[in-house]
């Protein structure tokens, strides 16, 4: 099968590999339909986060089974489906204590990162990882759902109320989904992004009530002009880091989600002082049913928010209309799209 490899930094090619095997009573393989491209991906492919050598990338994907083990009991050759890529053991120190996002296992498990992925036609995993999509919901809609859990899990660390003044840092996917997250939860909010082009696409797709800014301090003075205060913020560029906790009303949250590295500086005694929160989130936990049930029930707009669609074998445009440049090893941000996703067909 082809499959689209991670070699080292700016090293990633299209590679034939054989098919998985099912080896445990509970696997089943999924011929996969569509992956959606991750930042993760980016950041693995320009040497920003690490990954291991000459695994599969792709992470956020749907297809159909087509193989189940022996002791498969609630899916069937040819159900539709999407997988949940974050494997964890249920048994270790993190999965024992409601960490399983954290497995000590992961290091040799993640999907996509260090054990093979979804850029490719076929791929094992166990039935507890895998959701029936119904009919209505396409591969490539289904693909956000593993995302959209993702920002579920990091909502579920706040202690949320509709009326949070709230400000989400970045237009992207990542960005747009935490809107529609936070707009399940009531709440109304202002999306910043400095790209007139990104925030163009984002005011087209975002939650009803939810306005939009060119500028961090635009968005503050638009939605505190009083005080300039908000509830909560949220950072999907990782360009902002702490320095935004003037800017946080006491006892406010500041949600950092963006993967790039860099040092940012505060002052502890104004975290206790105020009651502030900064918090981390990665990956999901325990929230991929729910992201699963908006995607079905139509919660998020999962058709607009995926703007291009490439098969496998165009990758590498793919990934130039994400601002990630295999020829000249460059990644810079992008603003022509939103979601993209790939094919495999
Ligand atoms: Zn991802
Ligand atoms: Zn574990």
């Amino acid at each position: 099968m082809l499959s689209l490899v991670y070699r080292s930094a700016w090293d990633v090619a299209l590679e034939e590999r054989p098919r998985p095997q099912i080896r445990g009573d509970h696997d089943v393989i999924v011929r996969i339909h569509a992956t959606g491209v991750c930042g993760t991906d980016l950041g693995i492919i320009s040497g920003k986060y690490h990954a291991k050598s000459s695994i599969i990338l792709g992470h956020e994907s749907a297809g159909e089974v087509i193989e189940i083990g022996p002791n498969v009991q609630n899916l069937q050759v040819g159900d539709r489906v999407v997988i949940d890529p974050t494997y964890y053991c249920g048994q270790c120190k993190m999965c024992r204590t409601g960490r399983q996002n954290h497995c000590l296992h992961k290091s040799t498990t993640e999907t996509g990162v260090s054990s093979d992925g979804t850029f490719t036609d076929y791929y094992v995993t166990e039935d507890r990882f895998l959701y029936k999509l119904a009919d209505h919901v396409s591969y490539e809609e289904a693909t956000l759902t593993e995302p959209l859990s993702c920002m579920l899990t990091g909502i579920n660390q706040i202690q949320l109320l509709p009326n949070f003044r709230t400000i989400i840092l970045g237009a992207g996917p990542i960005g747009m989904l935490y809107s529609y997250a936070l707009a399940s939860k009531g709440v109304i909010g202002s999306i910043v992004d400095i790209s007139e082009e990104r925030l163009e696409l984002a005011r087209s797709i975002a939650p009803d009530q939810w306005d939009t800014y060119a500028s961090f301090d635009a968005a503050v003075e638009g939605i505190s002009p009083d005080d300039h205060q908000v509830d909560l913020i949220v950072d999907t560029t990782g360009a902002i880091g702490t320095q935004v906790l003037s800017n946080l009303a006491h006892g406010g949250y500041l949600m950092l989600v963006g993967l790039r590295d860099g040092v940012s500086s505060f002052n502890p005694k104004e975290v206790v002082d105020r009651s502030l929160k900064i918090i981390g989130s990665i990956d999901s936990l325990g929230t991929f049913a729910t992201a699963h049930y908006m995607i079905e029930r139509g919660l998020v707009p999962a058709k607009k928010l995926i703007t291009h669609t490439y098969p496998l074998q165009s990758y590498q445009e793919a990934f130039r209309m994400l601002g990630c440049d295999l020829d000249d090893g460059t990644l810079k941000t992008a603003s022509g799209a939103i979601k993209v996703v790939l094919q495999s067909t």
